[in-house]
């Protein structure tokens, strides 16, 4: 469960085309990375895969079935916003619970996921604080923890340490990594920033102007960048 298809998927914003026909396959369980300089169409992509934005034409399927018109609650696919996307108001156990209550997961089920999402994001301590009595790193993986009780099909990540110091930015990019390893549920994860791409990936999508230049392993493109937007992006010698 986690395959995602994109079938000439297209998005007009009025008359421009931010996203020409485009087609990518994400395979189940991948970590893909998309990487483009700012304006590229990143976060539009993730946003038509997640369904928050409707795509112009093409198809979007998630294992196999079309769910191009599928309501992005239905679409099984939780997106990991930046940080303060939290509730202030609300307990580190509330913000985690609370997709879950939208849902409906019955008060047991919830706080056995809660649990088990603490403990992976070592936040077992905390989860009587409100946001604001918590480090950057720490709300972050309460975003985080806010998706994975969700048990999504993939996770969606635009930028998600962008607003986070270098030093956090680097242990927080390894706690993903893991996150991965763990749960083996597919990732599509948004960056402009090379080294997450070159670090974190199994397969990098490099944009530009809405377009695929390259897809590939970090090596693939490290080796064989088919021109110099690549590799300047992937910083290779070529
Ligand atoms: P990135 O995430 O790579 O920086 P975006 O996906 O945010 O790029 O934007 C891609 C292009 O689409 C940009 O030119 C942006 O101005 C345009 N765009 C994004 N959202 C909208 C919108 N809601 N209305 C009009 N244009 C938009
Ligand atoms: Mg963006």
């Amino acid at each position: 469960m986690g395959q995602i298809t994109l079938e000439k998927v297209t998005k007009r914003f009025g008359d421009v085309e931010v996203i020409p026909p485009l087609d990518l396959t994400i395979e189940d369980g991948e970590f893909c990375v998309f990487v483009g300089p700012s304006g590229c169409g990143k976060s539009t992509l993730l946003r038509l895969i997640a369904g928050l934005e409707d795509i112009t034409s093409g198809v979007i399927g998630i294992d196999g079935n079309d769910a191009s018109r599928t309501p992005p609650a239905k679409r099984g696919l939780a997106m990991v916003f930046q940080s303060y996307a939290l509730y202030p108001h609300m307990s580190v156990r509330k913000n985690i619970a609370f997709p879950m209550k939208m849902a409906g997961v019955p008060q047991d089920e919830q706080a056995r996921r809660i649990d088990s999402a603490a403990k992976a994001l070592n936040l077992t301590d905390y989860l009587d604080r409100r946001p604001g009595q918590l480090s950057g790193g720490q709300r972050q993986r309460v975003a985080i923890g806010r998706a994975i009780v969700r048990e999504p099909a993939a996770f969606l990540f635009d930028e998600p340490l962008s607003n986070l110091d270098a030093a956090l930015r680097v242990g927080m990019r390894l706690e993903i990594s893991e996150l991965h390893e763990r749960l083996k549920t597919t990732m599509i994860y948004v960056t402009h920033d090379q080294v997450e791409a070159m670090t974190m990936a199994d397969k990098i999508v490099v944009l530009r102007a809405g377009h695929i230049e390259q897809v590939g392993t970090p090596l693939e493109l490290y080796r064989a960048p088919r021109n110099l937007f690549v590799a300047g992006f992937i910083g290779s010698p070529k």
